[in-house]
């Protein structure tokens, strides 16, 4: 790994194994998800300014009205996907600024992820290609559509915040998938896992979150 990867002081790896160590206290379990956490350094997907905070557990800016998911929720979301076995085909929508899709690249064999906004999806590949992770498609688009050419898929993501779960998103998962998402306005969202089955969904409520709203359209 280069210097600006492996990081020094406030970024080095000493301080993102101080981040997991405070997961595992918030209570998160799943070992390939803390091992991913400790190997992806997240200081590289904020600011220089920011670079500093990169390991503490807040959303931090990341431009256009837009933050970097905490790192306990990222954690959480991606322990709820694998919870229901390993992921093959995965769908991401709200790329922000990489870091959740350079987690789950990781675990998954493939990963495509949807962002409404070019200037962050452009910086979220640049960051990836630096990580050599080459297993992502990018697409720029409104995520309400999610991504039909290459559904269905086993597991989605979704980042930002809808009133209800998108319908498209329900019919492109597979029989057996989980999407992981949070639902309602601002300052009154839960996180929700909703399974599919042959012939109904299950919807478990996870916990209180706060997340950036989900919006419909694309901007340049
Ligand atoms: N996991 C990301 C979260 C970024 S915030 C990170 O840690 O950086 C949520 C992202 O969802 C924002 O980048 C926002 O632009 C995007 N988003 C919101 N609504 C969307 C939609 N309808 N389609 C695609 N992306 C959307």
């Amino acid at each position: 790994m280069n210097r600006r990867l492996q990081g020094i002081g406030m970024t080095s790896r000493r301080t993102r194994e101080r981040m997991i160590s405070r997961l595992i206290e918030q209570g998160i379990r799943n070992k390939q998800v803390l091992a991913v956490m400790t190997d992806t350094p997240r200081h590289i997907f904020v600011d220089e300014a920011l670079e500093s905070r990169a390991y503490e557990d807040t959303a931090l800016p990341i431009g256009h009205n837009q933050t970097i998911s905490q790192p306990y929720i990222v954690a959480k979301m991606t322990e709820l996907l694998l919870e229901k076995g390993p992921l093959d085909k995965v769908l991401e929508i709200g790329a922000g600024c990489g870091y959740q899709t350079a987690i789950l690249a990781r675990l998954a064999n493939q990963v495509y992820s949807v962002e409404r906004i070019e200037p962050l999806l452009k910086k979220a590949k640049d960051r990836l290609w630096e990580l050599g992770i080459k297993t992502v498609g990018f697409k720029h688009g409104d995520g309400v559509q999610g991504w039909p050419e290459q559904a269905p898929f086993d597991a989605i993501l979704v980042a930002a915040a809808p009133l209800e779960a998108p319908v498209e998103l329900l019919e492109q998962l597979a029989v057996g998938g989980v999407m992981v998402l949070p639902i309602g306005r601002e300052g009154m969202q839960t996180l929700h896992r909703i399974t599919k089955y042959e012939n109904r969904y299950e919807d478990e409520t996870i916990e209180a979150v706060s997340f950036v709203p989900f919006l419909s359209g694309v901007s340049k």
